[in-house]
């Protein structure tokens, strides 16, 4: 079914519609999604009649969301057991429960489509071309051993792998350097353009570090580098955005750095940095930001907890998230970088929000 609620939004540009009208377009998407799974998810059904919202709105702020905890508390999915094909796990440490995404085969093939398309456009306005890049991963080859249920940080390699050819993973199992692989990976590609893929704070511990401290460094002439990841290791040791673009830039030479934003819950809807820094929400997904306490609607510029909308998600009833990070809009359809839309800002983690950042988790 949600063939038919994405299937207009394909041929759209990613950032090419302003607000307003996007708005109206996602909103009926989402009704659309809202009706299909409180007819079959029985938890949501549930939910939905407890809080009395309603399915069918006209605008975002009646939109009817689930806390993204629920999905570690419940199992919520709209197809029956024989019809999941891949089930995707937010990463956490061993102690942590984790949220299960249930896909089914049409809801992993969306994912890949949409994802592909945002990061296209991406290549598209950097010049790299339409062809697949050589890709480097700052993660080790043990991430994606497990092909039938994967962490967060498994998917986000599987969903971009498609998208490049050479696939070298920086790092051994023991999550030391392999030289090796990256002298090679230099070697054959530092002329020609290349994508790199991590997330954040594994970036700077285990790649960025350590070369510092080996005093070795690279000089790949046309790179994008695209990770993810919370901030709060980073601002512990006193690294910002800026500090971490400019020691990629020394130690991988003509790199751009483009941070993303995305949840398990959410996969293939990823909000990308812009060359401005703010995260723009694609065609496919939109944010809204409420008050941590009373719920209600925060305004352009004020913080709050930001509700993420998708229109991806079918197999399981995940369009509209409540979740524990702290946001703020800047403003719309205005960004200097020309793409229209609303654009945001990504300030942090609700206080007593447990540790479930990607990268952040990571157990040592
Ligand atoms: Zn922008």
């Amino acid at each position: 079914m949600s063939k038919f609620v994405i299937d207009p939004f394909y041929k759209l540009p990613v950032y090419g519609i302003a607000q307003e009208e996007k708005e109206c377009l996602l909103n009926d998407a989402l009704n659309q999604l809202n009706n299909h799974h409180y007819k079959y998810c029985q938890n949501y059904n549930n939910l939905i009649d407890s809080i009395g919202f309603s399915l069918t709105v006209d605008t975002y702020v009646e939109q009817p969301y689930v806390m993204a905890r629920l999905f570690k508390i419940l199992e919520l999915k709209s197809v029956v057991a024989k019809e999941i094909f891949k089930q995707l796990n937010s990463s956490g440490t061993s102690s942590q429960v984790v949220s299960k995404i249930f896909l089914n085969a049409q809801a992993a093939k969306v994912q890949s489509k949409v994802l592909a398309k945002i990061l296209l456009d991406l290549f598209e306005r950097k010049q790299l071309g339409k062809q697949r890049l050589p890709m480097l991963f700052i993660e080790a080859p043990d991430i994606i051993k497990n092909r039938n249920s994967f962490s967060a940080r498994g998917a986000g390699i599987q969903g971009l792998s498609f998208l490049g050819r050479n696939h070298t993973y920086a790092l051994n199992n023991d999550m030391t350097l392999n030289h090796k692989a990256i002298d090679g990976f230099i070697e054959q590609f530092q002329y020609e353009p290349v994508l790199i893929f991590g997330f954040t704070f594994m970036i700077w511990k285990y790649f960025i570090e350590v070369l510092k401290k080996k005093n070795k460094n690279y000089s790949f002439e046309q790179g994008l580098l695209l990770h993810s990841g919370g901030w709060k290791k980073l601002q512990a040791i006193a690294v910002d955005n800026q500090e971490f673009k400019h020691q990629v830039k020394l130690a991988l030479g003509n790199v751009s750095v483009h941070n993303f934003y995305g949840m398990v819950e959410q996969t293939g809807t990823i909000s990308i940095e812009c060359e401005a820094g703010y995260l723009h929400p694609p065609v496919f997904s939109d944010i809204l930001i409420r008050d941590p306490l009373t719920l209600k609607v925060k305004k352009t510029g004020e913080e709050g907890l930001i509700q993420l909308f998708s229109i991806l998600p079918e197999s399981y009833p995940g369009q509209s998230l409540l979740t524990e990070d702290m946001g703020q809009v800047i403003g719309r359809d205005d960004c200097v970088c020309g793409r229209k839309g609303q654009y945001f800002k990504v300030v942090g983690r609700l206080a007593q929000a447990e540790n479930r950042g990607c990268s952040d988790t990571f157990s040592e």
